[in-house]
């Protein structure tokens, strides 16, 4: 079997076959969907158009000269096509999502409503300033909510993406350093961390090294101090880590990165678990980026609108880029370019061309004014509840590897308890879709073998807590008691069963080829 870097095996098992044992190929009411040029004629269109007057098109030579080739589809078959594709979608709106790290919580209606205010809604990025006061007071409101939940000084609400808002932190970093002429161009990454942290310090150009993890998947702050020296640039550390555990040393590491003359990055992906319990700025942190999609409960949304607003501690707000909104005496200010700034301010440049994703801060202060202070602390305590609910009712069957301890808002066990099964992370995960879950995160992080990483988030009753300990506990019995092949061949009741993923990703087809000859059926 083919396996990657983390030991996962990537192509389909021998088990695996294709399931196409109905006539129709349908699965039951999941109905079997091919592509739109597939099913679309191309001699009918769906609306009847009159033929347009003749007219000289001034394209010359550049004038298409073969058929443009759309399928042409009704409106019901159009609609069908779109509806069985997204029934296609598995989302936090169908069933439990446990995916560590992702957040996959409740969306709250509440926030859908607000965000469709036309005056939110409508919004235009080049509109007059004098006709959209209201937002820029939604975006300094939520930027004052960002900075009190993290004590931290000025904020950045661009960035489109946690990913987006590291590269917007770092970048803050970079300049900071630039400006003081000193010639860093290190950035410790302990080995937990999730791979946008080492692939944004080198995409600006940074050297990474890694900082070996404990035993326990924490950092230890002896390794770190190691590792400073005048080049070291930053650190960049998620707290809570991605092995689900606060980390207890982030002060005295805060404190040995200062020393050194170098920043501290922080990743906030798993800021849910913190929330209105520590304050980042007060535990050293000089930037830190904040998934409104996984704390804040915005629509992750399959491609769709990410934000990452980036908080910075006062050695860095200075940095922030533009636009920003500045607070003053007479209400907040949209600083859209340089020729508004005012002393002190030296932006690094700008993320976006305009001011970020609207509709998210809409949903994600709707969620903050909705929850009060009090409300953030609870989910953030009954994040962390669930978590460890469903830690002691699968810790005799199933194995953790920083042994038998509280976690925040994530538990993570590994594959020790499949041990002589034969049977691996992914078939566990692939059984589960069976069962009607979604899988855990799996193989991340990579210090721990065969990793199996479980967020419930808050949004999870007690009752479907108990279902979910239920399933997995007789998934690890059945293991156990040798009914390997309901694991080799799972899923047996997806549309699709295992996918070939080194093929899909050494040889993508990223468009629809016309069959050749044209009349064959496509493949
Ligand atoms: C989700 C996540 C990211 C990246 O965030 P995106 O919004 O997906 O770009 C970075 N680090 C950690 C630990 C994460 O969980």
């Amino acid at each position: 079997m083919t396996m990657n870097t983390q030991g996962r095996p990537t192509a389909p098992g021998e088990a695996a076959v294709t399931a196409t044992d109905t006539f129709t190929g349908n699965r039951a009411l999941q109905i079997e969907e091919a592509l739109l040029f597939e099913i679309g004629r191309y001699d009918v269109t769906g609306v009847d158009l009159d033929e347009p007057e003749t007219f000289t098109p001034r394209l010359g030579k550049l004038a298409r000269k073969t058929p443009i080739d759309l399928p042409g589809l009704s409106e019901p078959e159009a609609v069908r096509h779109y509806v069985r594709l997204s029934q296609k979608n598995y989302s936090i709106d169908s069933g439990l999502y446990p995916l560590g790290s992702c957040t996959m919580k409740h969306n709250p209606r509440l926030n859908e409503k607000m965000a469709r205010l036309p005056g939110f809604a409508d919004v235009h990025p080049l509109q007059p300033l004098s006709t959209v006061a209201g937002a820029v007071d939604l975006m300094a409101e939520l930027g004052r909510w960002l900075l009190e939940m993290t004590g931290m000084t000025s904020v950045a609400l661009s960035p489109k993406a946690g990913a987006h808002g590291e590269l917007c932190g770092m970048m803050a970093i970079k300049a900071a350093i630039e400006a003081k002429g000193e010639p860093r161009n290190i950035v410790l990454v302990p080995e937990s961390a999730h791979g946008t942290n080492p692939a944004t310090a080198a995409l600006i150009g940074f050297k990474v090294v890694t900082v070996p993890a404990r035993a326990d998947g924490t950092v230890d702050p002896e390794a770190v101090k190691a590792l400073l020296s005048p080049q070291v640039a930053a650190i960049m550390l998620t707290n809570p880590n991605t092995c689900g555990l606060f980390e207890r040393d982030v002060v005295e590491i805060a404190a040995a990165v200062h020393e050194a003359g170098a920043y501290f990055y922080c990743d906030g992906a798993n800021f849910n678990a913190i929330v209105g319990k520590a304050k980042v700025g007060e535990l050293g942190v000089d930037a830190m980026h904040i998934n409104l999609h996984k704390t804040f409960s915005t629509p992750h949304g399959g491609g769709g609108p990410g934000a990452g607003p980036v908080v910075f501690s006062e050695r860095l707000a200075a940095f922030a880029p533009l636009p920003f909104v500045r607070v003053t005496a007479d209400g907040p200010v949209l600083v859209e370019n340089e020729v508004a700034l005012e002393g002190g301010e030296t932006p690094f440049g700008r993320m976006v061309a305009f001011h970020g994703q609207m509709g998210m801060f809409v949903r994600a202060l709707s969620y903050m004014l909705s929850h009060g202070g009090d409300g953030l602390r609870q989910a953030s305590e009954d994040a962390v509840l669930n978590a460890n609910y469903v830690r002691v009712g699968l810790r005799d069957l199933m194995s953790q590897p920083s042994g038998d301890r509280t976690c925040m808002h994530e538990v993570l066990f590994d594959d020790h308890f499949l041990d002589g099964t034969g049977i691996t992370t992914l078939d566990f995960a692939k059984a589960m879709i069976d069962e009607g879950y979604h899988p855990m995160t799996m193989y991340f992080p990579l210090v721990v073998h065969g990793a199996m990483l479980i967020e419930p988030t808050e949004s999870e009753s007690k009752a479907s807590l108990d279902l979910f300990v239920a399933t997995l506990r007789d998934l690890v019995l059945k293991a156990k008691a040798g009914d390997t092949a309901r694991f080799l061949e799972a899923p047996r009741f997806a549309p699709r069963r295992r996918l070939d993923e080194t093929r899909a990703a050494r040889q993508p087809k990223l468009k629809w080829e016309k069959p050749e000859p044209w009349s064959e059926a496509a493949e």
